[in-house]
């Protein structure tokens, strides 16, 4: 399951542009002949209990980076902010539109922004607009050379990335359109399904690659490419061993469940999405690959036999042409949080539009799709979109107390105070099953028990404070969660007391739940409002197993190999949970090989 940054940390470091560059407090260097100033500078904003601490860093009065420092914004604001970083990024001004639905988070943003750059001894007023800087810039476009060029440092790029560098010498270029890595990784738990991993062993948990095979592909309704889950399944394994021992990932010694998975297998980063990314740009940057961030590519260059042999980027309005010797891996991730697309796309729900959040980064707009449709590639399955189902409504984003449905006891009503899913089923289900109640909002039970076994007080305080405050959680007695939702409170014990007389015989008669079917106590609750946010996009680029791009006649586009949620064909109908991981690195570790490799 992919999940927002934080995990009860105030703290979030965001990936280092210029990961050798160490930041100092406002450290600058002025080019006195030109007036203009270079160097990096904090700023912070605060506002009653709220504050954000950038670092802004200029070069000659332009802005090349900026990093949040720290934060205590709502879990999933987060993305609003990198938003904003982009787009200021893109404008070289903090004149930008504020994030709908987070206009008090971005005007905090940029307040601090705008500190740090009158901490530079400039006013926003000096910084000269994009158009003026590049017209300034070199006329014509510049040209890049290198042997592999990645487009995109998620999971899948980073992972094509080391590989790449692993052995050989090859010149090794990753090109990122944020001004820091990781899109949708960044945003996951980096949790990690493997068959026969070590905490499993530990537990003695049994499991096997035909186990693993069967919940994948039946996961995906039966619709996936078999061929190109058994290179998942036989990889799964190895690759976590080599993400923990070459690449350095640090795992928790406990694991975790998702539904669709027969048995608990799946490995839990330290420090979760972000950190797992860190780990993996440190990596790469160490082995020596070149990360350009900033740098959008905007489309392929094919050369007249019809290989693909590099790319034509934007980075601040100047178009860079990068030319690859060896292949271009595409990696950019699927499109989840382009609506235009969505709603062109799919097939399944019937309209998913904006009034539908996501938990994608804004990055996660379909680029790379858009790229390849226009150098011939196939598509595979672009209808099948994946919606997650339980999100704060207040954020799209999920909820890291959901963690007591996935591995212990949850109940899930809806308006009606009825229940109407077995909450231990695939996201899949869920939200098709959450889509049909009233409002298409449920609410998720969890007594006192629960939250005691599970910690979820200690663990997820940041996240229990923040939605207090949004509204959208309540502790307390049964009467006290049913008043606050207005629900029905006699509906609402009925409910509780039909399942726990299931509970009680072993056997869920309405929905037939096998997973933790234990009573539900009957002292204090948490109580959670929750609906639906698009996830993840199943379809993408067709692939074979060597990761090459398939074209529309059926036959490889010569150089380009891709990897990754922008690839098609693996996951049929829905993903499950934590199979993301082991999909972007198996693939990007073979696209990497095969670009070194083939012709
Ligand atoms: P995956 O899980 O498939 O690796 P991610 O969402 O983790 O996908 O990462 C995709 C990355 O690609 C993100 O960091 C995103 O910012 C980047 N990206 C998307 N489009 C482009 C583009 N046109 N040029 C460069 N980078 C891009």
């Amino acid at each position: 399951m992919k999940r927002v940054v934080l995990a009860g940390l105030f703290i979030i470091i965001i990936g280092c542009f210029l990961t050798a560059c160490k930041f100092q407090d406002n450290i600058k260097t002025k080019e006195e002949a030109e007036g203009a100033v270079s160097g990096t500078f904090r700023g912070e904003a605060k506002e009653q209990e709220e504050y954000i601490l950038v670092e802004v860093m200029l070069q000659k009065n332009q802005i090349s980076h900026i990093e949040i420092l720290k934060h205590n914004e709502t879990p999933g604001f987060e993305k609003a902010m990198t938003q904003l970083i982009d787009d200021i990024v893109a404008k070289n001004s903090i004149e930008v539109d504020a994030v709908s639905g987070a206009t008090k988070t971005s005007k905090r943003f940029l307040k601090a922004v705008e500190n740090a750059i009158t901490a530079a001894g400039i006013t926003s007023k000096d910084l000269p607009p994009i158009e003026e800087l590049s017209n300034k810039a070199d006329e014509k476009s510049s040209k890049i050379d290198c042997d592999i060029l990645i487009i995109g440092a998620g999971g899948a790029g980073l992972s094509a990335a080391i590989e790449a560098r692993s052995e050989g010498d090859d010149r090794v270029v990753l090109l990122e359109k944020m001004s820091f890595g990781g899109g949708n990784t960044r945003m996951s738990g980096g949790e990690y399904a493997a068959p026969g991993n070590w905490v499993q062993t530990s537990l003695g948990i049994e499991d096997s690659e035909d186990l693993f095979f069967k919940d994948i592909y039946e996961g995906g309704n039966k619709k996936g490419n078999k061929d190109l889950i058994n290179i998942v399944v036989q990889n799964a394994l190895p690759n976590a061993y080599w993400l923990r021992d070459f690449v350095g990932v640090e795992y928790k010694d406990y694991q975790s469940w998702y539904g669709g998975h027969t048995v608990s297998r799946t490995l839990w980063p330290v420090g979760d999405g972000p950190k797992y990314v860190d780990t993996l740009i440190d990596k790469a940057v160490e082995l020596g690959a070149n990360i350009h961030y900033n740098t959008r590519a905007e489309e392929f260059i094919v050369n007249e036999e019809g290989k693909v042999i590099g790319v034509r980027a934007k980075r601040s309005g100047k178009i860079i042409e990068y030319i690859a010797e060896k292949g271009v891996i595409l990696a950019t991730g699927g499109f989840g949080a382009n609506v235009e697309m969505r709603m062109k796309y799919d097939t399944r729900w019937n309209g998913l539009d904006e009034s539908i959040p996501t938990t994608n980064s804004p990055a996660i707009v379909g680029d790379g799709l858009i790229m390849a449709e226009k150098a011939g590639a196939n598509f595979i399955g672009l209808g099948d979109i994946q919606l997650y189902p339980i999100n704060n409504p207040a954020t799209g984003n999920y909820y890291f107390m959901d963690y007591a449905r996935l591995n212990s006891n949850a109940l899930l009503v809806n308006k009606n105070g009825k229940r109407f899913v077995d909450e231990k089923d695939t996201r899949d289900r869920l939200s098709n099953a959450m889509l049909k109640q009233p409002d298409a909002k449920v609410y998720e039970l969890i007594d006192s028990q629960v939250i005691q076994d599970m910690k979820l007080e200690l663990l997820y305080e940041n996240e229990i404070v923040k939605c207090y405050e949004q509204g959208v959680l309540v502790r307390g007695s049964l009467q006290d969660c049913c008043d606050y939702f207005d629900l029905p409170l006699e509906k609402v014990k009925k409910t509780i007391n039909r399942f726990n007389s299931f509970a009680e015989k072993g056997k869920d008669e309405d929905f037939g739940r096998t997973k933790n079917l234990e009573k539900i106590g009957d002292d204090t609750y948490y109580m959670f409002s929750c609906i639906v946010s698009v996830h993840h996009t199943m379809g993408g680029v067709e692939i074979d197993t060597h990761a090459r791009v398939i074209g529309k006649d059926g036959k490889p586009i010569k150089g380009l190999y891709a990897a990754g949620e922008v690839t098609g064909g693996i996951h049929g109908e829905n993903r499950l949970g934590s199979l993301s991981m082991p999909d972007t690195v198996t693939f990007g570790r073979i696209a990497a090989q095969s670009a070194k490799t083939m012709k």
